[in-house]
């Protein structure tokens, strides 16, 4: 548990990992998800040397859900599973819970990749989220999964119309209805939020129960025969002919290696410039069910706001409420650093955040407030690639903050890789590396601070009504700022593989 301030008290923690891995903090979805638990199997650290078809690294939703899909497309596959702390330990079992496809930038994916391709993904992300559901029911895993949509306003006039873009991009892609407005009335008579203005519906979103979900995976995995060792960090990543990841105190050798490492992707000598870990804060009421009726917040909705520094909001089943902010600190050197886990200055933010959208809640108690690391990506949307020489080491990351569905289409691609398998997945546009390089350090992370306080300030003016400054409105668009491939350094670049 934390104060309102976040100052950190005892919370489950488990197993050593790396000196810039967090310990697991007082994560209220985590605490559910152990404390039902009582009885379940270990999964003990690696010891020795053990042989695998697929090797993932990374038990959070990319890896948990890539095993899951190896198991379903090769029933006899041995799959062995790391995770340096625990699974759902990483940002999958302390996010905001929302399960959203990318209905909602539709307009870049157009952009970027082609209509054809755009309402592929788009399609795709958003059947992640019927994935979830049915998962979770064919396996009966409650991960409180809530179909109810996403409600998506603006908290500043600056914010307004942000979801025309995407609703004209649907329209013209004949995907009627996927993003239908809503006007401030509407939003105000469906969670009760003081200070939002016009916003949009966008049917497809689910809220989850992330821990719980994560947690469900690996239950499900062991029960598939999935080889999981929890405390167990990948040292070494052997780029061989052979695949092999080196641990503490054994090894894995592969016929392929997965990496699904979330934000510490960044400590990859190959990703080093293409993510960086951002943080991400929560804060959690008491249990507040009459006070969310009186909000007229009953129907379950996802809510959240259109900034870039954004807000998301969730109801939990037992009636508190869950609000988040991104946008927070930059882990240096592709660093996952303390204050992801725990910044008391973000967290009194989001409170005052929380108050402000909601002033009946003024006196609510706060009970839990916890951070994580966002893999933060040129681009905003996850890629997929290769490492090596040999095309047998694959790995995801750069989801920006909308990991939850998206990891489970994701993780078909990676599961495909995995065993040699060329179609739509493997050949989409996702894999296709980095779409683009930050600048090298120390310019990187003295960019990024600058470039993060300029939002802020800039983000913050606007919610008080007020105009940004002239240097905050400068320097907000290099949030978007990369160097483009062709400057991607050498040494990084895939060879051509050795005979
Ligand atoms: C506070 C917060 C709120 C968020 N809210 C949302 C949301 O509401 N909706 C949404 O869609 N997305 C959200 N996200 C993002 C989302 O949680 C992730 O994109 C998604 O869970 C996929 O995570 P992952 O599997 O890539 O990484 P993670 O879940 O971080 O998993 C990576 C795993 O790799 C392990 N690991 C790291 N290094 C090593 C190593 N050397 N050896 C072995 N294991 C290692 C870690 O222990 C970790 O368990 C949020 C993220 C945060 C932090």
């Amino acid at each position: 548990m934390t104060d309102v301030a976040g100052r950190p008290a005892a919370g489950p923690r488990d197993g050593a990992g790396p000196a810039d891995l967090p310990r697991v903090g007082p994560v209220f979805w985590l605490e559910q998800a152990l404390a039902a638990e009582d009885g379940e199997r270990a999964c003990p650290p690696l010891a020795g040397t053990v042989r695998a078809d697929v090797c993932v690294v990374g038990g959070g939703f990319v890896g948990l859900w890539t095993a899951l899909e190896v198991t379903e497309l090769a029933p006899d596959a041995r799959v062995v599973l790391i995770d340096a702390q625990g699974c759902g330990f990483g940002a999958s079992g302390r996010n905001g819970g929302w399960a959203t496809s990318w209905y909602d930038e539709l307009q870049d994916l157009v952009a970027r990749f082609g209509p054809e391709q755009a309402a592929w993904l788009a399609r795709e992300s958003s059947a992640a989220i019927d994935r979830i559901e049915a998962f979770t029911q064919a396996e009966d895993v409650d991960a409180h999964v809530r179909r109810a949509g996403t409600l998506w306003a603006a908290s500043s006039p600056a914010q307004d119309g942000a979801w025309q873009a995407p609703q004209a991009a649907s329209r013209a892609l004949g995907l009627d209805g996927v993003v239908r407005p809503l006007d401030a009335a509407q939003i105000r008579a469906r969670t009760g939020a003081a200070a939002l203005g016009d916003g949009a519906f966008l049917p497809d979103g689910a809220a989850v129960q992330p821990a719980l979900l994560a947690r469900g995976l690996r239950r499900v995995l062991m029960r598939r025969g999935v080889a999981i060792h929890e405390g167990t960090p990948m040292l070494a990543l052997e780029r061989d002919r052979t695949p092999a990841v080196v641990t503490p105190a054994g090894r894995v050798e592969a016929g392929a290696v997965v990496l699904g490492l979330g934000a510490w992707a960044a400590r990859l000598r190959e990703l080093r410039r293409a993510v960086v870990p951002i943080g991400s804060h929560i804060v959690l009421t008491e249990p507040i069910p009459e006070l969310v009726a009186e909000l007229g917040w009953t129907g379950g909705e996802l809510l959240g706001d259109a900034r870039l520094m954004v807000h998301y909001a969730q109801v939990t089943r037992d009636g508190r409420i869950a609000f988040g902010r991104g946008g927070g600190a930059v882990g240096p050197l592709g660093r996952v650093v303390p204050a992801h886990t725990v910044d008391p200055r973000a967290v009194a933010q989001v409170a005052a955040s929380l108050r402000r959208w909601f002033p009946a809640l003024e006196r609510v108690r706060l009970t839990h407030a916890w951070g994580g690391a966002v893999d933060r990506a040129p681009g905003h949307l996850p890629f997929v690639g290769s490492l090596g020489d040999h095309g047998n080491v694959h790995y995801a990351t750069g989801f920006s903050g909308n990991g939850v569905a998206p990891s489970a289409f994701v993780a078909r691609i990676l599961g495909r890789l995995a065993l040699g398998v060329r179609d739509a997945y493997t050949t989409c546009a996702l894999v296709s590396g980095p779409p683009g390089y930050l600048p090298p350090e120390p310019l990187r992370s003295a960019g990024a601070l600058a470039v993060r306080a300029a939002v802020e300030r800039a983000e913050a003016a606007e919610e008080r009504g007020e105009r940004a400054s002239r240097v905050a409105s400068a320097l907000r668009p290099l949030v978007w700022y990369t160097l483009p491939r062709a400057v991607e350094p050498r040494m990084w670049r895939r060879r051509r593989p050795r005979r």
